[in-house]
């Protein structure tokens, strides 16, 4: 095993301040109703990686289009990996993250898996407080509002072989993003995929590679034909396991008040599953990460046995599950998106730690 965090050589960033950046009155009016992924802010983060070299020449500079060869590696064998989280405006004019340590070591985690050279992890979270510090007022201030970041690497050698690049581009950009659920949140229609898998044992599921992502797309594009908001995927030998969704872990509540959530191995290791379950282990509720069958939930679901389903992630945090559609039909989670079940409770209890509004046991609130 590589070492995932090698020493920092004393990489500082550089900070070229934009000549001419959006006026406080233009970024209001952007803020007012941001939606998700299309309003930037003034700056990115960039750091370059060269074999012999290492990572050099840190800094924060304005956003820009990256100037592209036609033959660098990514455009054709997909080495690429990206992260993603939020940061909050606290009331202080500060701002906060939440566990960006995790996100660090995940990042490293997928490097490895796509041979490409990990990232430091304390330079990882460096290279966004140093985006955050110069872009701050970004930030939304409106209830549910966030600065979304997406720190992202790529093989730029300019190259056409079939071999781990020499040289990548490491950036971040940031996003402001309005609330997730205007009216709360609602339970979802889900799509049961049988005829797409996302990822198999040694492949690359427990990475964050936009290949991913790429083969999810027709499952996606299947399940908003069938009137479902969201893909589940099931494991890809026996199509019986459930795994994840497209973007987001899956939890299953019991009436014994029991939670269980699909072990680690080919699903993306969440860090709201990581930490929901540090919570709700806290609370004593019994948390079991082991394999639960589609036929099993339909079952658990026609019998009363399971109260609640949800997914969770950084985008929506929480989101309960009402209707699962599959090729056999469909059937309905009464019990999910009651506003007195433990889904509830778990979503104000996170989302009040990420805010720093609320109890942060673990000290995860950076
Ligand atoms: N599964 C997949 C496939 C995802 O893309 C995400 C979003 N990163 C998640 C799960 C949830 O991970 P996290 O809680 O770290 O956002």
């Amino acid at each position: 095993m590589p070492d995932l965090n090698p020493a920092r050589d004393g990489t500082a960033f550089t900070v070229r301040p934009h000549a001419s950046p959006v006026s406080a009155e233009q970024r209001a009016e952007l803020l007012r109703d941001p939606g998700f992924g299309r309003v930037f802010t003034d700056h990115m983060a960039v750091i370059d990686y060269t074999e012999g070299r290492g990572w050099h020449d840190a800094r924060i500079e304005a956003r820009a289009p990256v100037l592209m060869d036609p033959a660098s590696a990514v455009l054709h064998y997909a080495q690429e990996i990206f992260e993603g989280l939020k940061a909050y405006a606290t009331p202080d004019g500060g701002a906060t993250l939440f566990r960006p340590d995790q996100n660090a070591l995940r990042f490293a985690r997928s490097a490895e898996r796509l041979a490409m050279p990990p990232l430091p992890n304390d330079l990882f979270v460096d290279s966004l407080q140093q985006l955050i510090r110069v872009d701050r007022d970004w930030i939304p201030t409106v209830a549910g509002g966030s600065l979304y970041l997406r720190p992202f690497m790529f093989a730029s050698e300019v190259f056409l072989g079939v071999r781990p690049s020499k040289q990548y581009l490491y950036m971040v950009i940031a996003s402001p993003v309005g609330s997730y659920f205007k009216g709360g949140a609602k339970p979802v229609t889900v799509w049961v995929s049988q005829d797409y898998t996302r990822a198999a044992p040694g492949g690359t599921g427990e990475a964050k590679c936009g290949g991913n992502y790429a083969a999810s797309l027709a499952a996606q594009a299947e399940a908003s034909r069938h009137g479902c908001e969201q893909v589940v995927f099931l494991d890809a030998a026996e199509r019986r396991w459930v795994e994840e969704l497209g973007g987001m872990n899956i939890f299953f509540v019991m009436d014994d008040g029991t939670l269980v959530t699909p072990p680690l191995g080919t699903i993306l290791p969440g860090i709201t599953r990581d930490s929901l379950i540090a919570m709700a282990q806290r609370e004593g509720i019994t948390v079991r990460q082991e394999p639960y069958s589609i036929d099993q939930w339909r079952a658990d679901a026609a019998s009363g046995r399971l109260r609640e389903v949800f997914a969770c992630g950084t985008a929506a945090v929480i989101t309960p599950i009402g209707t699962v559609r599959t090729t056999e039909g469909e059937f309905i989670m009464p019990g999910s998106g009651a506003t007195q079940g433990i889904t509830e409770r778990l979503r104000r209890t996170l989302t009040d730690m990420q805010r720093g509004s609320g109890p942060d046991p673990f000290g995860w609130v950076h």
